[in-house]
């Protein structure tokens, strides 16, 4: 049974807290597994935002990152890293932004429309390589696989300040798989279809560079990407409810938890209310055979992070309550202002709404955020 933790008692309201250990060992694990695979490693750093883990990303060998904003790549560039792809289709009006960064940087956007190519060559000033999005089957954004004639066209569009780095696609539809076999099914047409596209361009004497694929389950489930030469999760940086649900990880590699102080206590309905709304976690939750959860419940010591407990889950959010449905045996021990920690459905939506972590043991580590990141540009 999780007890109201004494961890970090300066807490008073929602705050993310990670384990230090278990981000360690998940960066350590995917920098193996793309080793194993014979793949170059682009981590995602949409989901943890740090510098300080960004380093650690370092340490593991990564020398190449994936952003999502213009504003993410200008942070991580402030920190060093030199080889960024800012993986979302350019928003033209931010074409200035990427003009004034560091021409030393290797830059990588990612375009899937002649229009962007053509507005791009007339105004960037300095050199970016381009990654074509390639819709491989998730239906949001991209070229279809299956247009090879206007792919080509398009790579050979790529000229003057810009330059073909390869093909990316992201099977973003493996959330919506049934279990971990249909997510490895996945990969495996992923891999298919964009090795398929890369014969019809040597068919066209295009060669290929980079065929970049990835997303946390697909690659922390699959051994092999037959044809690809670049994963890019990051997710896995911390997992979350979504993906241990996937059967993607197992409850020991849940790295990051949220929080939140008790602030009711109603033993007649077997409920809790804690400070930790939709503000506090975003509104993703899992549709489980006995209900919503919007959050489950993780033991906590200085040391790290305990058991997960299925059974004290978050059932309902609004704007600033999260309504706890908890066994009689924790109703009966806890008090108002005591503490409760929850693992998120969705651990990127929850830590970007915090400009920093804590530790266990007491130790902070800052992190930017979306919302701060879209601020600076009112204080400009
Ligand atoms: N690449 C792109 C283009 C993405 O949009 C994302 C996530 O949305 C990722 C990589 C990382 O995927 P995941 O969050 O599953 O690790």
């Amino acid at each position: 049974m999780m007890v109201p933790f004494h961890v970090l008692p300066d807490i008073t309201g929602p705050t993310p807290v990670i384990d230090v250990d278990r981000v360690q060992d998940n960066i350590r694990g995917m920098a193996d597994k793309a080793r194993a695979a014979g793949v170059a490693f682009r981590p995602h750093f949409k989901t943890h935002q740090s510098r300080d883990i960004g380093r650690q990303f370092r340490e593991a060998g990564v020398d190449a990152i994936t952003v999502s904003s213009v504003a993410m790549a200008e942070t991580f560039a402030a920190d060093g890293w030199r080889d960024i792809l800012i993986a979302f289709p350019f928003n033209l009006r931010e074409l200035d932004r990427v003009n004034r960064m560091d021409p030393e940087i290797r830059l990588h956007l990612l375009v899937d429309h002649e229009h962007t190519i053509e507005a791009l060559k007339t105004g960037l000033t300095r050199s970016v390589g381009c990654y074509l999005k390639i819709d491989s089957g998730y239906g949001r954004s991209g070229v279809r696989w299956d247009r090879p004639e206007r792919i080509a066209r398009m790579v050979l569009a790529l000229n003057g300040p810009l330059s073909f780095t390869g093909f990316l696609t992201h099977a973003g539809h493996a959330y919506q798989a049934a279990d971990s076999v249909e997510i490895l099914r996945i990969v495996e047409k992923t891999c298919r279809r964009m090795s398929s596209l890369r014969a019809c361009m040597t068919a066209r004497d295009i060669r290929v560079p980079v065929v970049s694929i990835g997303n946390t389950p697909g690659c922390t489930l699959a051994r092999r990407f037959p044809d690809v030469d670049e994963i890019r999760p990051g997710n896995f940086v911390f997992f979350d409810l979504m993906q241990w649900r996937l059967g993607v990880c197992e409850a020991k590699r849940l790295a990051f938890a949220l929080v939140c102080p008790i602030c009711g206590i109603y033993p007649e309905r077997g409920e809790l209310v804690v400070m930790g709304g939709a503000v506090h976690f975003s509104k993703e939750k899992l549709d489980l055979p006995d209900g919503p959860c919007y959050g489950m419940g993780i033991g906590m010591t200085t040391g790290g992070f305990g058991e997960l407990q299925p059974d004290i889950r978050l059932v309902a959010l609004s704007q600033e309550h999260g309504v706890v449905r908890a066994p009689e045996s924790l109703l009966e021990t806890v008090s108002i202002g005591d503490r409760l920690a929850f693992v998120p459905v969705h651990s990127c939506l929850t830590a970007d709404l915090y400009p920093a972590y804590r530790t266990p043991d007491g130790g902070t580590v800052p992190r930017v955020n979306s919302v701060d990141l879209r601020g600076a540009a009112f204080r400009e």
